[in-house]
């Protein structure tokens, strides 16, 4: 597939540049007179192009909204400016909706759409003058929710169908072997420690979790039926309940706890607890058969998976293309 196909749907796929015509992140979609950016940078008052918004699917460091969120063009859900303003530590300056909600943007109805990847996270779907309709995933671990398209635009950290460790299901019955006191869980701050407490709550552990500063911040400020949580303040020792820190935190703990990571990596110390943010590479196939656009571009993560992911649903009879190849 190349870009005349997506330009045949009414639309230019086209990147945002710095002054010194260096790229921002991912992506902006450019239709009629509009353009909207998709978690990227925010530009400068003489940056060549400059969006009607700032889309940003969620607070992940690596789709930019400490950048963007202090744009006042920036678009996200009120959890993800939530996050971004624990995380970084700065005032949100855009507009925030509901997730479910229809926003108004310079005229153009956007309808929002759980993606269950991170609290807050968010995909984004509208029509353009050409009856094209078009959706922006941003990471997705839950596709029940996206609805159809013409115009996709999607993830592939999981994308590489050659490579056995994106095929993988969540370990929920691991979790729950290693349940109790004296128990510490690696998990990211942002993410995966909020899905540990939900699995934790769910499996019916009610006492106390100890958490580490940022990860109880976020925790406390995003989830309302989180339960007991303390926070960490110095790693000495006495941590009441289960214990969730960083996984680069966990040697900071003491030798006589059972330590876990909630990965998907196989790569660290610690034994791994396979639990994902992610669809494997069979969930992002079966999503795009399911939402059946006329044409698919993979927009993140970088490195090669993309361009895996993009051949194989061109393999399928999904027509797609890699950012990389636009
Ligand atoms: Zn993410």
């Amino acid at each position: 597939m190349d870009h005349s196909t997506i330009h045949d749907l009414g639309i230019d796929v086209v990147r945002l540049t710095t002054t010194r015509k260096t790229h921002r992140p991912h992506v902006a979609l450019s239709f009629d007179d509009h353009v909207f950016a998709v978690d990227t940078t925010r530009t400068f008052g003489n940056d060549p192009t400059q969006p009607d918004a700032y889309l940003i699917t969620h607070a992940h460091s690596d789709h930019h909204g400490k950048s963007a969120m202090l744009s006042n063009k920036a678009i996200c859900s009120k959890e993800t400016a939530r996050a971004l303003e624990i995380r970084f530590d700065k005032e949100y300056m855009g507009r925030t909706f509901q997730i479910g909600e229809t926003i108004d943007i310079n005229g153009i109805e956007v309808t929002t759409h759980p993606t269950h990847h991170t609290i807050g996270s968010c995909a984004f779907s509208w029509q353009n003058g050409s009856g094209t309709r078009i959706l922006v995933t941003g990471d997705v671990k839950d596709a029940t929710d996206l609805p159809g398209c013409d115009f996709l635009v999607t993830e592939a950290n999981y994308g590489d169908p050659a490579d056995m460790s994106c095929y993988f299901e969540d370990d929920i019955a691991g979790l729950e072997q290693v349940i109790g006191d004296n128990v510490a869980l690696g998990a990211y701050a942002f993410g995966k420690a909020q899905r540990a407490v939900s699995l934790l709550r769910r499996a019916g552990w009610k006492d106390e979790i100890s958490m580490d500063s940022m990860g109880y911040r976020l925790t406390k400020g995003l989830m309302g039926d989180c339960g007991s949580l303390t926070e960490i303040t110095q790693y000495n020792g006495g941590y009441e309940g289960m214990v969730i820190v960083p996984p680069w935190d966990l040697g900071k703990l003491p030798g006589s706890m059972k330590k876990y990571v909630l990965t998907g990596r196989s790569d660290y110390y610690y034994p791994a607890i396979h639990i994902s943010d992610h669809m494997d590479v069979t969930g992002l196939v079966n999503m795009v058969m399911e939402l059946q656009p006329e044409a698919t571009l993979i927009y993140h993560p970088d490195g090669h998976r993309p361009l895996r992911m993009a051949n194989h649903l061109n393999k399928v009879g999904c027509p797609a293309a890699a950012l990389s190849e636009i």
